[in-house]
């Protein structure tokens, strides 16, 4: 275990400047709070906090990040609070051990390779610092070093995979390929044994046969080197076990001999360097086709820079050579952490003490493929999105806004057609409102459910709106084809001429429309005539236009409501097929009348609604409805105006009269007010004219109300 005193030199080793009293604080601290914890492996729990303040050391963070370090398990496993935290070690701190706590305490449950995106992603958003997810790396480092000791085989593996899907990647993101490396390889220990033995049974078999290779291969490289005069550092190792599976698993082929897994490299002062050593190396030996790439010109995104060539190298052995600057080589070990450090070099002092943090994360957007990671996202980006879980544990990412509907159609387009209702956390909640990340979201379905309209004006997902108006247009052009058919074969048999398949077929091919149906929504929505289908049909078929159905004169109006010929109205589904008007509020039982208006349907209005008479010379548009009488108990609005005294009392006299009535008031506007009177309009909530004139015969049994009668268009 890592003492005390070393852990303070090795800080100081590359940051003179580092707050000694504060390490050594948060180290008694920290080993007074864990008290005789133990670990699964029987050591000291505080053995933990302290390694993994030391793989920090190794990317040479500052003191902030060493405290938090030794602190980091302090709030979740111990009676540490970070108040208590933020007061002995200051804000800063506090704050970095608040952030690595909250990481701990996420359940990354149902880790699959298609979540594992969502999480990594997640982990990103809610680390605003960067030194709390390096942190939390190096924690999940040090227990992937001690698994072994845990003794439940689920739990091992289960860790094991985390670190695969989410760890490593992450720490590959940050550029920080050790970390990777070892964390993959420890995971692959405990994931698939039998695969790892293989592998380490092939390297040492190749071993035995070929001495120490690795060396003899450095040897000579840097003989090379030294006889043209170059000064440069060779350096070369095997790759770890798990790097030559996969090399194995994505190139298909079994490993011949020890030089294709091993990688060497030369190091050198400037990058001008680089280009030189690469022609000794080439003039030296003959070049693999195909494998040099140069990533000095064009660094990769994570800001790796540095040369690979492969030759037919010493002993005629086909070798990897990667060359680059100490400073790029650097830049390859420590990641991110490299970055904060130069930023640090250049005195970089003037921003806030977090302007290395938004230059790290600048990078971070920069870093990587489309297809990978970051994708089109910048990091600021997570700051917008949310992250919600189904009742199984599924990440569901949505921008920031979003709500259950988008939540539902994120989860599978059935879910979101069928939405009915939601629970967040366990309670009902509205439809409309705002999921916050952390949410765990269940979505009531029903069968019966189609996507409303009005979902429309709150989603924030282009595919939920995409599905509404798409179900919604469905719906409607299927509620114009019915109402159009019942208006077409009206009108067919009031001629007496019959509907038939081939007929509306050939009507088709004239009035070039799609197929039946079409002529059923033209008509529906009033782009067609029904006369015009029927002279389509029956060429010469002269529809009279006195009897026609749809062609109703002034005259005529008193005539409207003719059962046999009027068209039962149904689907009051706002923003479809038809509307109740604005103007004369009508209800079931007053004699109505439908005004078909071109590409949006049928305005419902009552018959002596006074907007009729500006249409009685388009005597087209008039179409004669009834109510469907097996579409009763809908509430709908009915409006009338009263004149109430002006004394206490009588506004709650009032309401208690239409409450006693089954009416709810959904709407109340005071028109004109004097001493003696108010006068007001008042929208009520019924579901009949029968259910309206019950009100307002109670309203004028009321002492306090002067007059009251319905309000007409
Ligand atoms: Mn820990």
């Amino acid at each position: 275990m890592l003492r005390q005193f070393e852990l303070v030199e090795r800080v100081k080793s590359y940051d003179p400047n580092a707050d000694e009293g504060a390490i050594n604080r948060a180290y008694v601290y920290a080993m007074k709070m864990h008290g005789s914890q133990m670990r699964a492996s029987g050591d000291p729990y505080f053995s933990h906090p302290i390694e993994v303040a030391g793989i920090l050391t190794n990317y040479r963070l500052d003191t902030a990040s060493i405290v938090t370090a030794l602190l980091h398990d302090t709030v979740e496993d111990t009676g540490a609070t970070i108040e208590e935290i933020s007061e002995l070690f200051g804000l800063e701190v506090g704050r970095l051990v608040d952030g690595v706590t909250k990481l701990t305490r996420i359940q990354l449950q149902n880790v699959e390779a298609k979540q594992a995106e969502n999480f990594r992603k997640l982990l990103l958003a809610m680390s605003e610092d960067i030194r709390v997810l390096l942190v939390k790396l190096a924690d999940r480092l040090h227990n992937m070093r001690t698994l072994n000791h845990i003794s439940k085989r689920e739990k091992r593996k289960s860790i094991a995979l985390e670190t695969m899907e989410i760890y490593a990647p992450l720490a590959e993101r940050l550029g920080m390929q050790d970390i990777k490396s070892e964390l993959e390889d420890l995971a692959f220990a405990e994931l698939h044994p039998e695969a790892r033995a293989s592998v380490l049974a092939r390297l040492r078999f190749l071993e035995r046969g070929g001495g120490d290779l690795v060396g003899r291969i450095m040897d000579e490289l840097d003989q090379t080197i030294q006889a043209a005069d170059m000064n440069g550092y060779v350096s070369g190792r095997e790759k770890l076990p798990y790097s030559i599976w996969c090399k194995m698993q994505t190139q298909d082929v079994s490993f011949e001999q020890l030089s294709d897994i091993m990688a060497f490299r030369i190091m050198v002062d400037d990058p001008a360097d680089c280009y030189r050593a690469l022609g000794i190396i080439h003039a030296a030996y003959r070049t693999v086709p195909g494998r040099f790439k140069d990533y000095i010109s064009t660094p990769k995104r994570n800001g790796y820079q540095s040369i690979h060539t492969s030759v037919i190298g010493p002993a005629k052995l086909r070798i990897e050579v990667q060359i680059r600057t100490h400073t790029m080589h650097e830049v390859a070990e420590l990641g991110v952490a490299a970055h904060w450090r130069y930023k640090g070099d250049l005195g970089d002092v003037a921003g806030s003490q977090y302007s290395w943090l938004r230059e790290l994360l600048e990078i971070l957007e920069h870093a990587q493929s489309p297809e990978e990671f970051l994708e089109h996202t910048k990091l600021e980006m997570f700051q917008d999105q949310i992250f919600c879980f189904t009742p199984k544990g599924e990440l569901i990412a949505l921008p920031k806004g979003g709500g259950p509907v988008d939540f539902a159609y994120a989860v599978h387009t059935e879910i979101g057609d069928t939405c009915v209702g939601a629970k967040v956390n366990g309670r009902i909640v509205p439809l409309r409102i705002k999921l916050q990340t952390g949410d765990q979201v269940e979505i009531v379905c029903s069968e019966a459910q189609k996507p409303s309209p009005e979902w429309e004006g709150f989603v924030v997902t282009g595919k939920a709106r995409a599905h509404i108006r798409r179900r919604v247009r469905l719906e409607a052009h299927d509620e114009y084809a019915k109402l159009g058919k019942e208006i077409l074969s009206k009108l067919f048999s009031k001629e007496g001429y019959d509907v038939t398949d081939d007929g509306l077929d050939a009507a088709c091919k004239k009035l070039d429309l799609h197929d039946r149906s079409d002529i059923y929504a033209g008509i529906g929505d009033g782009q067609l005539m029904a006369r015009q289908v029927l002279e389509a049909v029956y060429p010469g078929a002269k529809a009279d236009s006195e009897a026609n159905v749809v062609n109703i004169s002034k005259a005529r109006r008193s005539n409207f409501g003719d059962e046999e010929n009027a068209i039962p109205i149904k689907g009051l589904t706002p923003g479809l097929s038809v509307h109740l008007s604005e103007c004369c509020h009508p209800l079931p039982g007053d004699r109505i009348v439908g005004i078909l208006q071109a590409g949006k349907g049928v305005d419902v209005h009552t018959i002596d609604c006074e907007s009729l008479i500006s249409l009685d010379d388009e005597p087209d548009q008039w179409l004669d409805i009834i109510w469907d009488a097996k579409k009763t108990g809908e509430m709908l609005l009915g409006r009338v105006n009263l004149i109430v005294l002006n004394e206490p009392g009588s506004l709650g006299g009032l309401s208690t009269a239409i409450a006693e009535n089954m009416g709810n008031i959904s709407n109340l506007r005071i028109v004109n007010r004097s001493n003696d009177f108010f006068e007001m309009a008042l929208d009520i909530e019924v579901t009949s004219v029968k259910h309206l004139t019950n009100i307002i015969a109670a309203l004028r049994a009321s002492p306090v109300i002067n007059s009251v009668e319905r309000a007409r268009g």
